[in-house]
């Protein structure tokens, strides 16, 4: 079967490898795919700390997927002999003020209700983990749960020449305009101009600071002062401090404002992040539907020759949910049904 996967983001490459590694003949059109969220999501694998309030129907989908990451992650090193910078440390969750630990306490509270194991943990229990956290950290918890991977070094496999996927460099905006028996559409924040289907660009500014040695081992999601913020770390010494959500339409303007917002609550957090340079500015727009679960299915009466799917609006977790949704998709396609549940993503739901 030839299959053609309109996008080569996080979600289409995944779908592609997936597809060509049961024997389908895959071609991936793409004109930029420097324009895609993953080069600038921060890549944290987190069914737990990524959870958020009204979205209970997406955690399993998220646990799912967290499943497959370990075997995803080696099958795809081992085919390109590339690092994808997976890390298994978990994540801290840490409080500044007691108000800041009364938010974070609600917050545990939340998770263990979804069913992901957190453990409460006093300040100084956090410091022994973290030493350069800072002093005046009241308290907070640990998802040991979580990981996370490098989505820069997660593309560059994707897009290795090792795999065998074809890959064309130009836009498609009507899936009909192809000849490959199936079609499937993953183009991000693209995929309302060639489906019709409610999907919105979420704008997300990030930071990537550098310092000689890493500051941190373990992902740090902290609130100082009420101020929300992310601190994931590489081994290389990066430090990647995370994210605004702004309903801004396509802008990609990184302002001081959305800097501010960010450096604040980090050196709160981590005195030592002052000290570090800061390497890169970034926004992203993350595919968002209503109801921020992804739309993953068959479309109906597209016109074209080809059966069309699509594989799109994983907002904030499109790198967690990528081995899912490639193993969902490949099934859909291949045998016309799938044992992932699929029930918070159908496509009916919007059409
Ligand atoms: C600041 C920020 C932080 C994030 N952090 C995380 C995180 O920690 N963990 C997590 O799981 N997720 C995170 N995300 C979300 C994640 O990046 C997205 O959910 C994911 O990238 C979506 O993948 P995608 O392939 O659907 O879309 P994208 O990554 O946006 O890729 C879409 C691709 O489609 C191509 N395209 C567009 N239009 C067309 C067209 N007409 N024809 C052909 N190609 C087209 C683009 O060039 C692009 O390559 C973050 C996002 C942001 C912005």
């Amino acid at each position: 079967m030839k299959v053609g996967v309109i996008g080569g983001g996080i979600v289409g490459l995944s779908v592609a490898w997936e597809l060509a590694r049961r024997g389908e003949q895959v071609t991936v059109y793409d004109a930029d795919p420097a324009r895609g969220a993953g080069r600038v999501a921060a890549g944290m694998l987190a069914p737990t700390a990524e959870t958020a309030f009204g979205e209970e129907a997406l955690q399993g989908l998220m646990l799912d997927s967290m499943r497959r990451w370990p075997g995803f992650a080696a099958e795809l090193s081992a085919a390109t002999g590339m690092p994808l910078g997976y890390r298994t440390e978990g994540t801290l969750l840490v409080a500044l003020t007691e108000d800041d630990l009364t938010e974070v306490r609600r917050l545990v509270d939340y998770y263990r209700r979804a069913g992901t194991p957190v453990e409460p943990l006093a300040g100084r229990a956090l410091r022994e983990l973290e030493p350069m956290l800072s002093p005046r950290i009241r308290g907070g918890a640990r998802a040991a749960g979580d990981h996370q991977v490098d989505p820069r070094l997660l593309l560059a496999a994707l897009r290795s020449q090792r795999l065998p996927i074809r890959r064309v460099q130009k836009d498609v905006h009507d899936p009909s305009s192809l000849r490959d028996d199936v079609i499937i559409v993953a183009n991000g924040c693209g995929m309302a101009a060639v489906t019709g289907l409610p999907v919105r660009p979420v704008k997300g500014q990030l930071l990537r600071l550098r310092g000689p040695e890493p500051l941190l081992t373990h992902v740090v999601r902290g609130v100082a002062l009420g101020r929300h913020v992310y601190l994931v770390p590489r081994a290389d010494g990066e430090l990647v401090v995370g994210a605004t959500e702004e309903e801004r339409g396509a802008d990609t303007t990184v302002t001081a404002g959305g800097v501010l917002d960010l450096l604040r609550p980090a050196a709160d957090l981590l005195p030592g992040v002052a000290e570090l340079a800061l390497a890169e500015t970034l926004a992203g727009l993350r595919p968002g539907t209503p109801d921020n679960a992804p739309v993953i299915g068959r479309l109906e009466g597209t016109g074209g020759p080809g059966t069309v799917f699509v594989a799109g609006g994983h907002y904030r977790h499109g790198v967690l949910l990528a081995p899912v949704t490639a193993h969902a998709v490949a099934d859909l396609v291949t045998k016309g049904s799938t044992d992932v549940d699929l029930s918070a993503c159908g496509v009916s739901r919007f059409t």
